[in-house]
Parts: structure tokens; C-alpha cells; sequence
């Protein structure tokens, strides 16, 4: 497994460097979704004075509706989205020590309908296997396992707020910003997570809605997460209490169930893996902030001369990139107060 020197120890985390922070500089977040949630937590914990301001907070989010399972899909380039996933991965391995954090390491089968895959360069420390004979359904062709993180959402989001709040940030819901220039003066340096709303916030026309729908059913005896991104992307991941069923991802930007999708997605579910017509719990919508062009964590001076640490535009992989984001943020945000 990845070996990294962690920022963590405890719930009280260390600084990972003897760092001069100006304790004074006080950050706005925008966003409150696993983004901004994780930056503040991070921020703060270093020693700026942070705030975060959102419309909407943890699991009236977007990131309420991701499964969520450790990988990188639907986000590019891959040349920075690595590293951060890396990053992200150690961090969740600590995490995953903690139930209360909603983490924990699982065992991730990934198939292909037409032809052989194996596992990826960059997944050579994750206990990588390549799968074979009756380990492969019926539905599908190959197929290789890895293990990784597993974050059950609706827990993450309360334990990251929670942490933030522990650690002296303040939250404000209910705030809708125009544009960045919006966001008070008495703040030195904003963050801009606003996932999906960076289109107009920004504005930034590169983010692109990847919208994705999943079912929540009852859980039944499924020992491995099974994701195949082969049209039609399918995804089963067993959580505590239940399992997430998925899954769609058209450009679209409504947020409405659509009952038909779910019937489709639980019917292609049940032919692959052939479990009994479970109880259907609840269905959720979220769009994956997807951008042409990858992830942006870019510094940029704002009319007036405020600087804005932007940190958007994660797609199909927001809690998979993180704590590497978010790092990238904390270093960025370093030199620039
Ligand atoms: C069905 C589905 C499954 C997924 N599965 C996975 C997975 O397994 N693994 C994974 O890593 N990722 C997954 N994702 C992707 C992941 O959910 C996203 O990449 C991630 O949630 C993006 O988080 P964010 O914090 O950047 O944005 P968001 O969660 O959208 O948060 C944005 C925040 O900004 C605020 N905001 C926006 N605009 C404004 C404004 N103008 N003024 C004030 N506040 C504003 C919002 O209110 C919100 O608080 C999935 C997504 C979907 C939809």
C-alpha cells in the first residue's frame, strides 16, 4: 500500500511541515460540498482563520449523491489527477482506522464487456489481481480487483463538517454569490469550490453537467464493490445499511429522479449479479462537475487584487482527488497572504 507520512494523527492533525502561517489571513471557502468541506478542514487546521459561505451544505450537495468508491473516472488529465488521488488514498487509509469517519478499505472489481483490462500502472500497491474464470460474471469479459477506499457519503459529509467546526471554522448556508468579487472584504484570500456552480460563478463555460442517477436498495450479500464504466456503466457498492446501485452519466443539468433510469439500473444490476428485486430506499441525482480541459486548482487575481484559490471541476472524482486538491490549495494559499 502507498506509504506517506501522514497530516493526521488522531482526530488532531499536525501540521506536515513547521510552516509560517499567517494566523491572521482569513480565508472565505465557497462551497460545502467534499471540496470545500475538505480544504477548510485543512486550512484550518493550519492555522488560517476560515470561513466557509454556500448555498447548500454536505448532503444538500452534489457530493450527497456520489456512492462514494475511491477511483479516478470521468476527470482528466491524468498526469495531476494521479498524484492527487495518491494523496487522497493515504488519507482515507488513515481515515479508514476511525468507523465514525464513514471510511473503510474494500475490495473493488472492475469489469469490461469487450475485452481484457488489467490493472492500472499506478495500482501496483493495492493488492491488484487479475481476475479469472468464476470470479467474472457471465455479462462481462475480464476483469481485475484492487482495494480501495470506500466513503460512505451521508456519514463523510458530517464527520468532515463536524472536523471543520472542531477545528474553528464557520459555516454559512444559504448564500448565493454572482460572482467572487461578491464575497466581503474582511476576508484576505477566497477558495472557490462551487463545483458545478463555477459555470456562472466563474464564469467558467468549460464545466460541463455529467449528470448521474443512483438507487439506494436494501443491502443484500454482496462482498465486493463491481463497477464496469462499458456502456451501460454499471456499479454495485455495498455499504453498512445498504448498497448503491448505479448508474447513468448524460450532459444534462436536471436534478429530477427519473424512475425509468432507476427500473433500468437496478434490471441491468440484478442480470449481472443475479441478487432477488431488493427494496428501493431512496433514488439520488448529482451532477459531476465536469470540465474540458481537467480539474482546475489555479491561483487567479480578482478585480481589485484579492487572490482566489480556484478548486474546481472534479467530475466523476471529487472525493477520490480530495485531500490531493486540497493540498495543492494549502500550499497555494501559503504564499499567497
Ligand atoms: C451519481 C454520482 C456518483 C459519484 N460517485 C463518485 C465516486 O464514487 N467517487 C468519487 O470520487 N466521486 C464521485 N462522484 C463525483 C463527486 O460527487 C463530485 O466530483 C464531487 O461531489 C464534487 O464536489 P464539490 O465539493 O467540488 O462540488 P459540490 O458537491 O457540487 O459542492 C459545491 C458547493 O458550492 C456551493 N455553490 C455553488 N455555486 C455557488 C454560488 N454561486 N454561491 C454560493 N455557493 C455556491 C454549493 O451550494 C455547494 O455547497 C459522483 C457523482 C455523482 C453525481
Amino acid at each position: 500500500m502507498i506509504s506517506r507520512k501522514s497530516d493526521t494523527d488522531g482526530d488532531k492533525p499536525a501540521p506536515r511541515h513547521p510552516i509560517a502561517v499567517n494566523t491572521k489571513a482569513r480565508v472565505a471557502v465557497v462551497g460545502a460540498g467534499v471540496s470545500g468541506l475538505t480544504c477548510a478542514v485543512l486550512l484550518a487546521e493550519h492555522g488560517f482563520t476560515t470561513s466557509i459561505l454556500a448555498e447548500q451544505i454536505g448532503d444538500r450537495t452534489d457530493s450527497a449523491a456520489a456512492a462514494a468508491i475511491w477511483f479516478p473516472y470521468d476527470v482528466e488529465p491524468a498526469e495531476a489527477v494521479i498524484p492527487w488521488a495518491l494523496i487522497a488514498y493515504g488519507r482515507f487509509q488513515e481515515l479508514a482506522r476511525d468507523p465514525s469517519t464513514g471510511v473503510s478499505m474494500v475490495e473493488m472489481r472492475t469489469f469490461s464487456r469487450v475485452g481484457p483490462i488489467a490493472p492500472p500502472n499506478w495500482a501496483q500497491a493495492f493488492a491488484p489481481r487479475v481476475l479469472a474464470g468464476r470470479e467474472i460474471p457471465a455479462a462481462f469479459v475480464s476483469g481485475f480487483s484492487i482495494r480501495v477506499p470506500l466513503i460512505e457519503t451521508n456519514k463523510y459529509l458530517d464527520y468532515l463538517q463536524t472536523r471543520a467546526i472542531d477545528a474553528g471554522v464557520s459555516i454559512q448556508d444559504g448564500l448565493h454569490f454572482e460572482n467572487l468579487e461578491e464575497i466581503e472584504d474582511r476576508f484576505d484570500l477566497v477558495v472557490n469550490c462551487s463545483g458545478i456552480g463555477a459555470q456562472r460563478l466563474v464564469p467558467d463555460p468549460a464545466i460541463e453537467p455529467h449528470r448521474g442517477q443512483v438507487a439506494i436498495v436494501a443491502k443484500f450479500d454482496l462482498p465486493y464493490a463491481v463497477v464496469c464504466d462499458d456502456p451501460p456503466l454499471m456499479y454495485a457498492i455495498p455499504r453498512s445499511r445498504d448498497c448503491v446501485l448505479g448508474g447513468t452519466n448524460d450532459v444534462s443539468d436536471d436534478r429530477a429522479a427519473d424512475s425509468d433510469a432507476t427500473a433500468r439500473i437496478v434490471t441491468e444490476c440484478q442480470r449481472v449479479l443475479g441478487f432477488a428485486a431488493p427494496a428501493i430506499l431512496a433514488e439520488h441525482v448529482g451532477l459531476r462537475p465536469s470540465r474540458k480541459g481537467g480539474v482546475r486548482v489555479a491561483m487567479e487575481k480578482l478585480r481589485g487584487g484579492r487572490v482566489v484559490i480556484h478548486n474546481y471541476g472534479h467530475g466523476g472524482a471529487g472525493f477520490t482527488l480530495s485531500w490531493g486538491c486540497a493540498q495543492t490549495v494549502f500550499e497555494l494559499a501559503q504564499n499567497a497572504v
